[in-house]
């Protein structure tokens, strides 16, 4: 279960390369779904624990999330995980999609409550009919298809709907005694955050690898507003990295990439050993940052 493994001491080469996983967001049109493929081609060699799709705000994108995670079922060998929320849907309705995923071959969900119906920051309403909270879409998945492997989410900076870090850590110790075996956190970019939401964790007696969430920022500000919403701190010394950068696209995927790939070098010298990429759907940062992390493409993957 570790993800995190004795500390190297400073200065020493951390010893195997880490595992990784990415995670995608479903295409809107031809042209993004020819991109994303592009990505994934060149991501496959690095041969991730699995790649993940996200599901759509409400449900949005349950087609495209579905048929995004088929293609990579079909045509590639990587292991997809198809993202699912509770939202604006019965449970009838969620458990059908789950049996549609378990029918085509899929055997990892990432399991959500989702955003309020009315957005970040409007009260949070459940379907009368539907999946109550995400604990209990775990259960419901669980109980269903016991072989489907469920990751959920955590909030090193807790959730911006929790009232504090006990009430936090209560949820994601429900969703593991519901059957989830895997955390992947919430983008943060301060790892004593990270470290300390972990001795949290622990001290709470839950053992799943709490998988850190690593967000490359290609364009800072127009990141920093979608974090900062959903509760992710920003700190001054990061912004004052991008400070004047704003119309020089090029300079600002450097930074980009030599600020994300410090924070995995940091956590990795701690025993951080499983790392999940949010890839915004581009492979260079992400690419560069596997590859300082000592991971090589191995050899002739099937990818599109
Ligand atoms: P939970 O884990 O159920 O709860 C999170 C916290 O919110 C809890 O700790 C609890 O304290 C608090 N909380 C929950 N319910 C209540 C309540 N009723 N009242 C008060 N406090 C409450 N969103 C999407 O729409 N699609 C995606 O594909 C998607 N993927 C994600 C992947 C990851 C790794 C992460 C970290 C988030 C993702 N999200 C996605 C965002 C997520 O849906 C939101 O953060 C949502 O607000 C909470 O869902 P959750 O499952 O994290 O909530």
């Amino acid at each position: 279960m570790t993800e995190v493994t004795p500390p190297a001491p400073d200065g020493q080469r951390v010893p195997k390369s880490p595992a990784i996983s990415f995670e995608f967001f479903p295409p809107k049109t031809e042209e993004m779904e020819k991109s994303l493929w592009e990505t994934i081609k060149r991501l496959a060699p690095l041969t991730p624990n699995f790649v993940s799709v996200t599901y759509g705000a409400g449900g949005s994108t349950r087609e495209r999330t579905h048929s995004t995670i088929t293609r990579i079922l079909n045509e590639t060998d990587i292991r997809p995980a198809a993202h699912l929320t509770c939202v604006g849907a019965a449970r009838g309705e969620i458990d059908d999609i789950v049996s549609r995923y378990h029918d085509v071959g899929v055997r990892h969900i990432v399991a959500l409550r989702g955003d309020p119906p009315g957005g970040i920051g409007t009260p949070y309403t459940t379907h009368p009919q539907g999946y109550q909270t995400s604990a209990e879409l775990v259960d419901g998945i669980k109980k269903r298809h016991p072989d489907i492997e469920v990751s959920v989410s955590a909030y090193p900076e807790k959730h911006p709907e929790s009232p504090d870090f006990d009430a936090d850590i209560d949820v994601l110790k429900a969703k593991v005694d519901a059957g989830a075996t895997r955390a992947i956190t919430q983008v943060f970019f301060d790892n004593d955050l990270y470290l300390r939401y972990l001795d949290r964790v622990r001290a709470r007696g839950i053992d799943i690898p709490i998988v850190p969430g690593i967000m490359p920022m290609h364009n800072f500000k127009q990141a920093r507003n979608f974090v900062t919403r959903a509760g992710t701190s920003v700190p001054d010394w990061l912004a004052e990295k991008f400070d004047g950068l704003d119309d020089d696209a090029e300079t600002r995927k450097l930074v980009a990439a030599t600020v994300a790939a410090g924070q995995v070098q940091k956590l990795a010298k701690q025993g951080v050993d499983t790392f999940h990429f949010y890839t915004m759907n581009r492979a260079d940062l992400v690419f560069a940052i596997s590859h300082l992390l000592g991971i090589r493409p191995q050899g002739a993957q099937k990818a599109a």
